[in-house]
Order: C-alpha cells, then sequence, then structure tokens
C-alpha cells in the first residue's frame, strides 16, 4: 500500500507474468498483464492485492482473461467469481475513515435503501455475510472507532477484533436535502 494505486503493482521476482500497460478510463483504472497460462495468472493475483476501489487488475493468458478488483478473483469474460483472494489481518491495526484497519482494504459502504433513509432515526440495517464478501462491505466499532472488513471477521462471532465490542454496518453517508 505504499505505492499510488495509478501505479501498476509489479509482478513478483520470478514470476512469469509480465506488465503490458495501463488503461485510464473515466471512472476506472486497468493494470494490463500477460501470462503464461491461467494459473500462473492465478497465483500473480492472489499475490497481489488491491486496496483500492475501481482499480482493475487484468492478465491476459491463452486461456482467457482472468482479473482482480477490490473484492474477488474473476473471470473477465463471464464476470464470475473465481474466489475472494486471501486477505491477511494485521496484529497491528491502523485507524482509518475508509479502510479496514485489519487488512488495509477498502470497505465499501453498504447502500441505505431509500425507503430507511426516510426512517433514519430507527434505522437498522441486517447484512448477510454472503452480500457484504460479494460486495466488500464491512463494519464499524463505535468503540474503539475501527473499520473491519468482512473477511477480517469471523462469521459466528461477529464482533470487534481490537476491543471485543458489538460492530455496525458502514453505510453510506447520508446528506439530506
Ligand atoms: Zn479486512
Ligand atoms: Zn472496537
Amino acid at each position: 500500500m505504499s505505492s499510488s494505486p495509478t501505479q501498476p503493482p509489479g509482478a513478483p521476482d520470478g514470476s512469469p507474468v509480465q506488465y503490458v500497460g495501463t488503461e485510464q478510463q473515466p471512472r476506472a483504472i486497468y493494470h494490463i498483464y500477460r501470462g503464461p497460462d491461467r494459473e500462473q495468472a492465478l497465483a500473480f493475483l492472489r499475490s497481489t492485492p488491491v486496496a483500492e476501489p475501481l482499480i482493475y487488475l487484468v492478465v491476459e493468458t491463452p486461456q482467457g482473461n482472468v482479473g482482480r478488483d477490490l473484492v474477488c478473483l474473476f473471470d473477465e469474460r463471464s464476470g464470475a467469481v473465481i474466489e475472494f483472494g486471501p486477505r491477511t489481518p494485521s496484529q497491528h491495526p491502523r485507524q482509518s475513515p475508509t479502510h479496514c484497519a485489519w487488512c488495509g482494504v477498502y470497505v465499501v459502504p453498504f447502500d441505505v435503501p431509500e425507503y430507511a433513509v426516510r426512517n433514519a432515526s430507527t434505522l437498522s440495517v441486517y447484512l448477510a455475510i454472503d452480500e457484504a464478501r460479494d460486495r466488500g462491505h464491512g463494519w464499524h466499532c463505535r468503540a474503539c472507532a475501527l473499520l473491519q472488513c468482512v473477511f477480517c471477521c469471523d462469521p459466528t462471532d461477529m464482533r470487534c477484533r481490537g476491543c471485543g465490542s458489538q460492530l455496525t454496518e458502514v453505510v453510506k453517508e447520508i446528506t439530506q436535502t
């Protein structure tokens, strides 16, 4: 996470995956690579996490293109999830208003349905673990202000890794007009 997200991450030493170029689109950045086969491409993507939204890694291979975004490794043609990339929680949490304190990856805010916004005083959001995983959501600890992404949570014990308090969903900031 030391380098800027607009800089393409390099392949680790010894990886046969080669950087090809970067496509800057209005809303997203695509770092394109080429690999000898799908397995080598997936190995590269597993070892290269994406911490920011709208950044995509794509590896072209003779068996089709595979990619990685904030949430998962995917098949580019079908868009199907291949697997969720590994995230390794750190022992030393870092406080951030936008990123998981434990793995450093951006936490996608949960989109509160409009009917709920109108009754914001009684708002409570129940977020299914599967849905949270598919979209890269996470939770917030009111006691110690740390964010905790779904991948750094134990689904059987949804408490803050730092202080053990109950967690609340990270929701999009609601601006009343
Ligand atoms: Zn995390
Ligand atoms: Zn806490």
